[in-house]
């Protein structure tokens, strides 16, 4: 008896064109080591994993109601167009409806190849795997909008990437996997009965009271500029922002290189492969509007007048980077106690910002200390924060309650790469302890964790991560 899952596939619906029908290929010796039970609550599943749960997740067997396929998409990768991706690595079972009434897709990453692996192996290693897991899940816990882990696998194969290492599966929710490269490939290939059918669904699915194409982009514009900001608020850098890892519901997706800052620099970049920081953490916001651009070219090409479409789609996109100023004011205003930001608290934000960078503070334990009173000595010469206080001090002197304010937005503990980099080794030597506390510690981020002093801690030297890869 395997698990029931009550699947329910309207992505499976859709034309063949689509998609290519593909089962996980079978590994040899699966074991379970992650089952994530209140989310599995929330999709209908068994908070505790059964005896042949570590069979599904690896996807040995397809359960009953499941229509395995791998989605085809293209994408920008760092500005280029590659006109044909897709699951190259990643199987989707099916969807169901959770008890909260949303939709979401069960996918399996890293179990076996499909027709878009070109030279892939279709494998993943057990490092991103348990990064993925626990990044996603603390993202959630967080408040910020992701896909989530429900079930990491050891698979008992090897995987070869610069060393041999253990291969691991993860089983990914998300609303949906409509990626703006899902668009794209459509409107590339002049499949405009296509791109129209995928908007039509992808309004369904997610912004049911949007209107047509030009709907659609105002809605994803809004749900994308308000994930952006999320991000610049706890120091988060994904990484690898091309238009194929940009999800149309607005939830983070493909956490791949993905980190959070230590000490705050606007140019932080960790990814190995972004040679040029064209993901760096303050570029951030653009490129969500350079994605959303994309985004427009795509879906006016189903528009018969073209050219009022473009002019209308220009204007919309044009009106993301205030949005996401408006955003990004909100929440950080948020994290120096201010409940209602004014338009002139943006220099006072940044004053701080600007005095960080060049005191090589730490982004989530200033923030943090502020409400303490102790933020001056997170500052390699404390004086520089004692300039900023005064004028901060008189700001906050107009609100309500500052110090709860601040406490809601400024977490106490994030995933700090080091940490998580210990627990992947702790894990590939089979010692799953780190992995399960980081996830117990990260399920309450803005609590003030007694016994995670050290997770709360900034790298010392020899622990500092300075690159982080795709896996
Ligand atoms: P990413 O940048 O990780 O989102 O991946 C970009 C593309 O490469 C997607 O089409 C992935 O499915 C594919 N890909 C990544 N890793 C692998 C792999 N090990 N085997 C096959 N395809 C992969
Ligand atoms: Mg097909
Ligand atoms: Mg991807």
């Amino acid at each position: 008896m395997s698990v029931m899952i009550p699947f329910d596939n309207s992505y499976a619906r859709l034309p063949d064109q689509f998609y290519s029908l593909q089962r996980p290929e079978p590994v040899r010796a699966p074991r379970l080591v992650a089952w994530n039970g209140e989310l599995a609550r929330i999709l209908g599943l068994p908070a505790e994993a059964g005896a042949d749960f570590a069979q599904v997740f690896a996807g040995n067997e397809v359960p009953e109601g499941a229509a395995p396929l791998a989605q085809l998409y293209s994408g920008h990768q760092f500005g280029s167009y590659n006109p044909q991706l897709g699951d190259g690595r990643a199987i989707l079972l099916g969807e169901v409806v959770g008890t909260d009434g949303i939709r979401r897709d069960i996918q399996l990453k890293g179990a076996g190849r499909t027709p878009y692996s070109r030279m892939g192996d279709g494998r993943a290693w057990l490092g991103p795997v348990l990064r993925e897991y626990v990044v996603s899940e603390a993202m959630h816990a967080l408040g910020i909008p992701t896909t989530r882990a429900l079930a990491a696998v050891e698979t008992g194969e090897k995987v070869i990437r610069e060393r041999v290492l253990p291969g691991a599966v993860l089983t990914r929710v998300a609303q949906s996997h409509l990626r703006v490269g899902t668009f794209q490939v459509f409107a590339a290939r002049g499949q405009i009965d296509a791109l129209a059918q995928l908007t039509d669904y992808a309004i369904a699915r997610h912004y049911p009271q949007a209107e047509g194409p030009m709907g659609l982009l105002t809605a994803v514009r809004d749900a994308q500029a308000e994930l952006v900001a999320a991000w610049m608020a706890v120091g988060f850098i994904h990484g690898v922002m091309n238009t194929d890892n940009c999800a149309i519901s607005g939830e983070t997706i493909d956490y791949g290189p993905c980190a959070f800052m230590d000490t705050f620099h606007p140019n932080t970049v960790y990814s190995s492969i972004d040679q040029f920081g064209r993901y760096a953490y303050s570029n951030q916001p653009d490129i969500l509007v350079w994605n959303l651009a994309q985004l427009a070219t795509a879906l006016i090409q189903q528009i018969e007048d073209r050219e009022a479409a473009a002019e209308q789609a220009t204007e919309i996109v044009h009106a993301m980077p205030d949005r996401i100023r408006a955003a990004w004011l909100r929440r950080f205003g948020a994290k120096i106690g201010l409940a209602e930001p004014r338009p002139g608290d943006e220099a006072l934000v940044n004053g701080l910002l600007q005095r960080m960078a060049e005191q090589q503070a730490d982004f989530t334990n200033t923030f943090r200390a502020l409400a303490d009173g102790a933020a001056r000595d997170q500052f390699t010469d404390p004086e520089a924060f004692d300039q900023w206080e005064g004028g901060w001090r008189a700001r906050i002197a107009d609100e309500a309650d500052p110090v709860r304010v601040m406490r809601a937005a400024n977490p106490a503990v994030i995933p700090r790469n080091h940490r998580v980099e210990q627990m992947i080794e702790a894990a590939v030597a089979g010692d799953y302890a780190p992995f399960e506390r980081l996830n117990r510690v990260l399920a309450h981020p803005y609590d003030d964790p007694s016994d995670a002093a050290d997770l709360k801690r900034p790298p010392a030297e020899s622990e500092v991560v300075r690159a982080t890869f795709c896996g």
